[in-house]
């Protein structure tokens, strides 16, 4: 059981790690003109823009999956899983309606998760925020948008519910 745990520990970091640097590659000019501007013709974004991407972008997010087969031997439960999981996540990511309660990205763990308000305003303003369910690759080279924390509030200060 610790080691399925642990499994999914590696692949949420192995993921994320993977996704931050592949996607800012694609924000290269070359690549981006040619590759990651399909996924970007959404500027605000809905669920349907989850899976709205280029070939070639497919491709290497598809990487992930013999990535993590090749360096760590996981459970094929906890692999499904964990790809149902990114689904979800990634649907989340573009649903342009956040989840997290308010102040949420003040939080000792929010300031380390990757939002829905994060990556909408990365569709919005096209650079910053590159994460994919954390943020601390952001926040160790500097790519948090500054003015993420302004509109998580006011994304969330309507939300009654909170
Ligand atoms: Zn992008
Ligand atoms: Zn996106």
């Amino acid at each position: 059981m610790a080691y399925y745990i642990l499994s999914w520990a590696w692949m949420f970091f192995l993921h994320d790690t993977y996704f931050y640097w592949i996607h800012r590659l694609m924000h290269h000019p070359k690549l981006y003109r040619s590759v990651h501007l399909i996924h970007h013709k959404s500027t605000n974004p809905s669920p349907w823009t989850a899976y709205a991407f280029h070939p070639f972008e497919a491709f290497l997010e598809a990487l992930i999956a013999p990535l993590i087969a090749f360096t760590l031997p996981v459970h094929i439960s906890s692999f499904g899983l964990f790809f149902l999981f990114q689904i979800i996540y990634n649907v989340y990511g573009h649903l342009g309606f956040e989840l997290y309660p308010k102040k949420f990205h003040k939080t000792l763990i929010g300031k380390w998760i990757n939002t829905s308000v994060a990556h909408n305003l990365h569709h919005k303003k096209f650079n910053g925020n590159y994460g994919l369910y954390f943020l601390f690759w952001d926040r160790i080279m500097g790519t948090v948008r500054e003015d993420y924390n302004t509109t998580f509030e006011k994304s969330t200060s309507k939300n009654t519910n909170n």
